[in-house]
């Protein structure tokens, strides 16, 4: 397989942007030792983010970025679209770990985050088809109706309004989305539907236009304070950021750091208007159901469904392999949900099915930083949740590193240490014990119509 084949088959997105004319081609690996300002591993929306902001503070600055495959290879190039004001950690567990005024501008900080994205991709001509159309949280049963009260009581209890989040009742809910089951719906407007791959490949270029430099198929071996090792040289940087997200544990003294957890999608072919005319998403909201394990779609541009789920297991020893992108018994679940959504979808052809790592911390609660002493700073740990926290995170890397202190530079996550995964085999017991304790309770709810108190527990567990 040629690069370009094989990167086109990462995702839909980057199939994507080759079927439009676009290339995949790597760029110039590094051709040997340098000495820069700040070197960034990884080019994904984190580096990529990081690299703009820090130019807009100093255009002068020498940024490299050093990626192992080509911009826009990892999560980045593969999610789900969902530039969301989604943050891993709950308000109550950001608020024990900081205030509740720092919560509350965490979140602030999230919600124009969405359009500091939208912003950015609409000034610098990226047309990665943003939209911000809110999303619609389906509920379909009776424990979901209980599971939305609970949502919508605790968003009360912490300031939010029906502009931020409300019910739909059943007739609301099936005119944004006419899936089976619609009981009502939650819904919040503070998200946006994407196409992650134009927006991460059209950051790479906009950053390279301004001067950062970027070297694909450069694969780092080992990060230490000022330094970076490479196959290929090493670099010196003052700075070194590192932007691995999932990968992470593959490089040298990180593998406890964040577990890699795969998410799977798929895409459909485009479907007919006589399909939307009834289905709806008429404003591209993205939308999931209350069940326990997430699953998540989209509308795209060219009127795909794009459709996605956890549930694929964790790998000993955090392995990160291209295999792991594909397992058949999750591309078969998510199309059966899929068919059980929108039965009128059963026959659909669907040309795509993929996957890619999300980065989880021991406590599920991402973080950003930079230790001036040794240079180097880090952001990461969204679990599935990195589409508008990587901008927030760029920025205020970008404010770290400029030695700004600032709203961004006292969020609650700033310097955040989430505590190291345990050895294995601990680590690959508890990790997929999580994946089926979730799988089993919404069959479980499904055959009672009650709540799953183990799944409700485990929840607690890791976001709450
Ligand atoms: C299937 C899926 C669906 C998702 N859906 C959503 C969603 O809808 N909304 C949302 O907010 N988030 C979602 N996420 C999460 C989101 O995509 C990520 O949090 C985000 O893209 C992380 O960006 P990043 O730049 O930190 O990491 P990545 O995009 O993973 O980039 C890391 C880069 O580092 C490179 N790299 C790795 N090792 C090395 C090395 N040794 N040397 C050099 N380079 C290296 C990789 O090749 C990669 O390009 C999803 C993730 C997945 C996998």
């Amino acid at each position: 397989m040629t690069a370009d084949a094989d990167y086109r088959s990462r995702s839909f997105w980057l199939d994507d942007i080759a079927s439009l004319g676009g290339t995949l081609a790597p760029r110039p690996a590094l051709p040997g030792a340098r000495d820069v300002d700040v070197a960034i591993v990884g080019a994904g929306f984190t580096g990529l983010w990081t690299a703009h902001y820090l130019l807009d503070r100093d255009p002068g600055l020498r940024i490299v970025l050093l990626e192992k495959e080509i911009a826009g290879f990892g999560a980045s190039g593969r999610n789900g679209g969902w530039c969301s004001a989604l943050f891993p950690a709950s308000m109550d567990k950001i608020a024990a770990h900081s205030s509740r005024e720092g919560a509350l501008a965490l979140r602030r900080a999230m919600r124009s985050s969405v359009d500091e994205v939208g912003a950015v991709a609409d000034k610098n001509g990226i047309d990665c088809g943003y939209t911000k159309g809110g999303t619609l949280s389906l509920i379909r049963s009776r424990a979901q109706i209980a599971r939305a009260r609970d949502i919508l009581e605790h968003a009360r209890s912490w300031g939010e309004t029906a502009d931020d989040i409300r019910l739909l009742d059943a007739t609301e809910a099936r005119a944004r989305l006419n899936a089976t089951d619609v009981i009502g719906a939650l819904f919040t407007p503070h998200c946006a539907a994407i196409h992650p791959a134009k927006l991460v490949r059209g950051l790479a270029e906009l950053v390279e236009r301004r001067g950062a430099t970027i070297h694909e198929r450069t694969t780092v071996t080992a990060i230490s304070p000022h330094r970076v090792d490479t196959r290929e040289g090493v670099v010196r940087a003052d700075v070194v950021v590192r932007a691995t997200e999932g990968y992470t544990p593959t490089i040298r003294g990180y593998r406890r750091a964040l577990a890699p957890v795969y998410s799977l999608m798929m895409a459909t072919e485009p479907l007919p208007n006589s399909f939307w005319d009834d289905a709806g998403l008429r404003e591209r909201e993205t939308f999931n159901d209350l069940r326990h394990l997430i699953i998540y779609g989209q509308r795209t541009v060219d009127n795909r469904l794009a459709f996605g789920g956890r549930g694929a297991p964790y790998h000993f020893g955090s392995r990160v392999e291209p295999a792991y992108d594909r397992e058949p018994s999750v591309f078969e679940a998510l199309r059966s949900i899929v068919v059980e959504l929108f039965p009128a979808l059963a026959d659909v052809a669907v040309t795509h099915t993929w996957g890619g790592p999300l980065g989880v911390p021991r406590d599920w609660f991402a973080s950003v930083g930079l230790d001036p002493a040794t240079g180097l700073a880090w952001a990461g740990g969204y679990v599935g949740d990195g589409v508008a926290t990587s901008n927030l995170a760029g920025r205020t890397l970008a404010d770290l590193i400029g030695g700004h202190d600032t709203d961004l530079t006292s969020l609650p996550w700033v310097n955040h240490r989430s505590r190291q995964w345990e050895p294995e085999p601990l680590r690959w017991v508890g990790v997929n014990a999580g994946v089926r304790v979730m799988s089993s309770a919404d069959g479980v709810e499904n055959r009672t119509g009650k709540t799953s108190l183990r799944a409700k527990a485990f929840s607690r567990l890791l976001g709450g």
